[in-house]
């Protein structure tokens, strides 16, 4: 039987470790917070007292953390994933992190004989636990292929981007799209409104027309159009604004060391970041309607 080590079992992780453990797979859990272990514990992983402890007879690790710091920190070092891991053991990071992390993390695993990808994932924690999430993979093909049936067991599409860091790269530009088109979404609406069009109406010819996205007929941010959508729950998450503006950083800073030309990215950043200034940042991202109208 395959052994997993997951590391971070937080709010998307604590439910990629549960359907492992659905599917299969001996788990063996670790994180900080012993709350999270014991809800990973409950849903039939195996308790790890530490990252050591957790990787040592695994041989898949995966690893759902915050941000790029907590990724080289739980990988490097002496009580690290890299120190401690056995031979032949294939990693792969989950977390969405800057490229530049992701890289280095990937080749001072490779100095020490380990493959290693990076796998950013879409879908939120709905994704996560109903097991259908996106994933973006960068790293070696044969990993890839190693890494598929492990990945299967959580998501229902998954992509080989490329060399390593490609994941992350693919996952922050598709944020950086969403995020601007979401807000050139809200502007719309609002000057439809002033106008004297009702949100309605606008969907009706806009929602078939050229200015149709994802943005608008998946999650129009006018309440009424589109049911599902968190603009008609007071723009409960969702996907925070806090969430949105920590992959419009992650553009920018990629962007940044690319010298890529990204106005409109730098200018949704910016935007993002009023919701932060004003306290909002944990309404959903498409709550930036309200920034647009004026109301925050
Ligand atoms: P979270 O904060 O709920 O979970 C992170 C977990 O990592 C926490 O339980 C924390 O205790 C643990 N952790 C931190 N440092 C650790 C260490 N050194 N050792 C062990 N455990 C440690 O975050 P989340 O919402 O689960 O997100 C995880 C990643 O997934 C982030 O990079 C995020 O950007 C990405 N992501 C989140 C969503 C979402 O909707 N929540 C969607 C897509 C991608």
């Amino acid at each position: 039987m395959t052994t997993i080590a997951f590391i971070g079992l937080g709010n998307m992780g604590g439910p990629m470790a549960a359907n492992l453990a659905k599917g299969g797979y001996a788990v063996g859990a670790f994180d900080l917070s012993p709350e999270a272990l014991a809800k990973a514990a409950d849903a039939g992983c195996a308790r790890k007292a530490s990252v050591a402890e957790a990787v040592r007879d695994a041989d898949v690790v995966v690893s759902m953390l915050p941000a790029g710091k907590h990724v080289r920190a739980v990988y490097a070092g002496e009580g690290g994933v890299i120190a401690n891991a056995r031979a032949g053991a294939l990693f792969i990071d989950s977390s969405t992190i800057d490229v530049q992390s992701a890289r280095d993390v990937a080749a001072a695993a490779k100095a020490k004989g380990f493959a290693m990808l990076d796998a950013p994932v879409s879908g939120g924690v709905g994704g996560a636990t109903a097991g259908t999430l996106t994933f973006m993979v960068g790293g070696e093909a044969v990993a890839f292929e190693r890494a598929k049936p492990v990945l299967q067991k959580m998501g229902k599409n998954i992509f080989h981007a490329g060399a390593s860091g490609n994941g992350q790269a693919a996952k922050i530009a598709n944020n950086m799209l969403l995020g601007v088109t979401m807000i050139a979404t809200c502007e719309a609406f609002n000057l439809a409104e002033k106008l004297g069009l009702d949100a309605q109406t606008f969907f009706n010819i806009a929602s078939t027309a050229s200015g149709q996205s994802w943005s608008m007929t998946s999650y129009c941010p006018a309440p009424g159009p589109v049911p599902s959508a968190p603009s008609n729950r007071d723009y409960k998450p969702g996907f925070a604004a806090a969430m949105m503006l920590k992959d419009m950083r992650l553009a920018q800073e990629a962007a940044h060391a690319a010298r890529a030309a990204t106005p409109l990215g730098a200018q949704a950043e910016a935007l993002y970041a009023l919701m932060e200034a004003a306290g909002k940042d944990d309404l959903d991202f498409s709550g930036v309607m309200k920034l647009i109208r004026g109301e925050l």
